[in-house]
């Protein structure tokens, strides 16, 4: 067969590469006892047993290289075999102290983290919360052994006979993870939430749409304005929807902050876009193979369905004189870069160029892992059919639409002199602090005037700022969040 030279297939980081996809995987392993070549008789404890038949779940084929060492594909994106990342797996059948070394060798893409110390993660049935496995047993290098791809290999060394290990790129959060987390909110009959079924994927799954605001003040009174909040386009990305949990955690509480918030913005996040691809296991792509946040120029209602709906409601508000659409984010991860970031779009107007800059100037003031100068506008042509892009072209001068984007793997703050890895809980911080930062920005634009009693309002200025010198768990965990936590009762 034809092998091309990966340089000349890959074209931008982001549309993948044909190289390692030939062998057009297709499914998942299921309970794959992987043991010696020619060996036929009963699994003996040791000889493990890979599956990836369950939600989220991706691992296309296993080669058995020694007793000691495996070579694990990859199973490319469902009708797109260009894309291959995103890996989720469980491995059982275990000897205790049994030491492997896995090699992921059809990676589509070369750019990674992994040289900056980025590990999968890992957790078990007596240790249920992931964990990223320690650096040090991860190496990633261009291996002459497979087309002289690159390949990321992991040293790890099983120790509980009975547990069920789980191996991913990242945290997952499944689809029905989402569902739970999305009834149990609606099991709060909370005023001011609502939640509806916008649309269905193409296998039938719901796209959710939650509105926050304080529903029982008349309209003029509650304002116009509109936040429009969006993420997992791209099913790989599970920081996204911590993210997006902790803004919606954020919005649905009792902080003083949330409160006003609710009073004068409406609200409306779609936690995710993509659900047949997260549920699938995909890295980027729907069920039919369609990278979505390059078809928001012209969604088709049956082939990306959940696109679609999503773009006529943003039209049909854009239109609607009763509501103004001032924020349009769209939630990502980032494979190469560290930091939350922003992407933002380019004007010809200077005035317009420094007010879209301003959000991403508050935000980086209150989440010290937010990095303001690693944030970018830009005009690609191969963006442009993002919805940053499309967006940012048909609403007024008024909003601003950004990706927001985060890193796959770790942090680095103003005093750190290390990268300080994400974990679930940072990134849905993240959120929060995305969440308040709304509050700034109107209240710098005299948009939102605080009317509590001063002095509730000094008060809690003043709680802020006793924290922000006081304890840090590394991402400035503060007194907001503390107050939020105790309001909100239920953790997720
Ligand atoms: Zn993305």
């Amino acid at each position: 067969m034809e092998r091309k030279m990966e340089e000349n297939t890959i074209r931008d980081n982001e549309t993948g590469s044909e190289t390692g996809g030939e062998d057009a995987l297709v499914g998942n392993v299921n309970k794959l006892m992987v043991g010696p070549p020619g060996y036929s008789g009963a699994p003996r404890k040791g000889h493990l047993v890979f599956d990836a038949c369950f939600e989220s779940g991706n691992l296309g084929r296993v080669d058995y290289i020694s007793e000691f060492e495996f070579d694990l594909f990859i199973r490319p994106d469902t009708c797109n075999p260009r894309f291959r990342v995103w890996f989720n797996f469980s491995v059982e059948n275990v000897c205790e102290t049994q030491r492997v070394i896995f090699n992921v060798v059809n990676f589509s893409k070369t750019k990674s983290l992994y040289r900056d110390g980025m590990s999968p993660v890992v957790k078990s049935t007596s240790r249920p919360k992931w964990q990223r496995l320690p650096a040090k047993n991860v190496y990633y290098y261009r291996c002459p052994d497979h087309r002289r791809n690159y390949v990321m290999s992991f040293a790890f060394c099983f120790d509980r006979e009975d547990d069920v290990y789980q191996f991913a790129y990242c945290y997952p959060y499944t689809y029905s993870r989402l569902q739970h987390y999305l009834s149990s909110l609606e099991r709060r009959n909370l005023p001011y939430l609502q939640r509806e079924q916008l649309g269905l994927s193409v296998q039938q799954r719901r796209l959710d749409l939650l509105t926050i605001t304080n529903f029982d003040l008349p309209s003029p009174e509650r304002g116009k304005k509109l936040v429009f909040l969006t993420s997992r386009v791209h099913p790989g990305e599970s920081p996204a929807s911590f993210i997006c949990q902790g803004v919606i955690d954020f919005l649905v509480s009792q902080h003083p902050v949330a409160q006003i918030l609710r009073d004068h913005v409406i609200f409306k996040v779609v936690p995710m876009l993509n659900p047949d691809g997260v549920y699938l296991g995909n890295y980027r792509c729907s069920l039919m193979g369609f990278d979505l946040n390059r078809h928001w120029q012209d969604p088709s209602p049956w082939a990306h369905p959940t696109l679609h709906a999503v773009k006529q409601l943003i039209v049909q508000m854009s239109q609607d004189p009763r509501v103004s659409l001032e924020f349009y984010i769209d939630v990502h991860a980032h494979s190469t870069m560290l930091n939350g970031f922003m992407y933002g779009n380019v004007f010809e107007d200077e005035e317009r160029v420094q007010r879209q800059a301003v959000f991403p100037r508050l935000l980086c003031q209150n989440a010290p892992d937010f990095s303001f100068s690693n944030t970018s506008f830009n005009r690609d042509v191969v963006k442009a059919g993002t919805g940053r892009r499309f967006l940012g072209g048909l609403l007024d001068d008024t909003s601003y639409c950004y990706t927001l984007e985060v890193s796959f793997y770790s942090y680095m703050t103003a005093g750190s002199t290390a990268p300080v890895p994400y974990t679930e809980e940072t990134y849905m911080k993240l959120g929060r602090n995305v969440a308040r930062t709304f509050l700034d920005y109107y209240k710098l634009n005299n948009l939102i005037r605080d009317n509590r009693p001063t002095h509730i309002q000094s008060s809690e200025v003043k709680s802020q700022t006793d924290d922000s010198n006081g304890k840090d768990d590394g991402v400035g965990r503060d007194a907001a969040d503390r107050e939020m936590e105790k309001c909100q009762g239920v953790r997720h």
